[in-house]
């Protein structure tokens, strides 16, 4: 049967800002978001009926139509292609609940990848379009690259790739709940991230304009319901990281470094006391 293999790459969110609740519940961000080369990777399988089918190594995940990627699938067979069926088999790299959009991204990835199986001939956008309604970072999943996320996530605007560097990935075992930390954040009090700056760092190519704007106003919380994320971070900035910030809700941080010694030495020090480290180049 005919198939397709895709990659699926994690995003990092370099700067995170939550404006206010909105009056569905839901809360307005501002997010400056890019790419990184640490991807899950989808097989889609066409099947001879029209049965959808989720498999993962990953034993945690669940294979129902929980899967963000079964989702997808479900989407676009509703829309566009009721006869349809596909066996999907996710190969995760990207750490589970992480701050590092893994669902998002594999059901972008089977959006993208379906779209090619199933012939279906649906725009970029038209995709994101119903990524959207699977979840907020979806969209900007579909697309990739570097972007101002805002709405709920995904309202995008894009910007230049940043300047080439490396990322060191550091998922402590903290679980963290995205409820928990949203319950804690002082909306009225807290500081914001200089979105802007970061924005025209990115569009001068200025790294440490970039490094010194890392911010997330959901660390504080996070720090204060999990100090070993804080410790991490402060490792990071010890060991010499040009900027270190944690991702989405966390609980990654990452640290960026424009040289691959200073990165390795990064690496190495923190692979002495946790397992989940990843040293991996920035796709932007
Ligand atoms: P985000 O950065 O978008 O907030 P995250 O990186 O923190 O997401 P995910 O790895 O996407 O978190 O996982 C969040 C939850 O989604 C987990 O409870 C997981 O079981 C569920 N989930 C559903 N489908 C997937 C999938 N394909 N890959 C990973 N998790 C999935």
């Amino acid at each position: 049967m005919e198939s397709r293999t895709v990659k699926a790459p994690a995003k990092i969110n370099l700067t995170l800002d939550v404006q206010h609740k909105r009056a569905d519940g839901f809360h307005e961000v501002e997010m400056v978001m890019t790419t990184v080369d640490l991807a899950d990777r989808v097989e889609l399988k066409k099947r001879k009926d029209s049965r959808i089918t989720v498999r993962s190594d990953n034993g945690f995940l669940p294979v129902d139509k929980t899967n963000l990627a079964y989702q997808a699938a479900s989407v676009l067979q509703q829309t566009y292609a009721p006869e349809m069926g596909v066996d999907i088999y996710i190969e995760k790299k990207i750490p589970v609940s992480a701050g590092l959009a893994g669902g998002s991204t594999d059901a972008a990835a089977v959006l993208r990848g379906l779209n090619d199986l199933w012939h279906l001939g649906l725009s970029t956008g038209t995709l994101a379009d119903h990524g959207a309604v699977i979840g907020s970072d979806v969209p900007f999943c579909v697309y990739g690259k570097t972007a101002v996320a805002r709405g709920r996530g995904e309202k995008l605007t894009f910007l230049p790739a940043p300047p080439p560097c490396w990322v060191v990935l550091a998922k402590p075992a903290a679980g963290v709940s995205t409820k928990s930390i949203y319950q804690r954040l002082q909306l009225e009090t807290m500081k914001h991230p200089d979105t802007d700056g970061m924005i025209r760092s990115i569009e001068r190519g200025d790294f440490s304009g970039i490094c010194r704007r890392l911010e997330n106003v959901m660390e504080e919380a996070t720090f204060a319901l999990e100090p070993e994320v804080e410790v991490i971070k402060r490792r990071l900035q010890q060991y010499g990281a040009e900027g270190v910030v944690m991702s989405g809700s966390g609980p990654t941080v990452f640290a960026l470094s424009r040289s691959q010694s200073r990165a390795e030495r990064l690496y190495n020090g923190l692979k002495g006391f946790m397992d989940n480290v990843h040293v991996v180049r920035m796709l932007g």
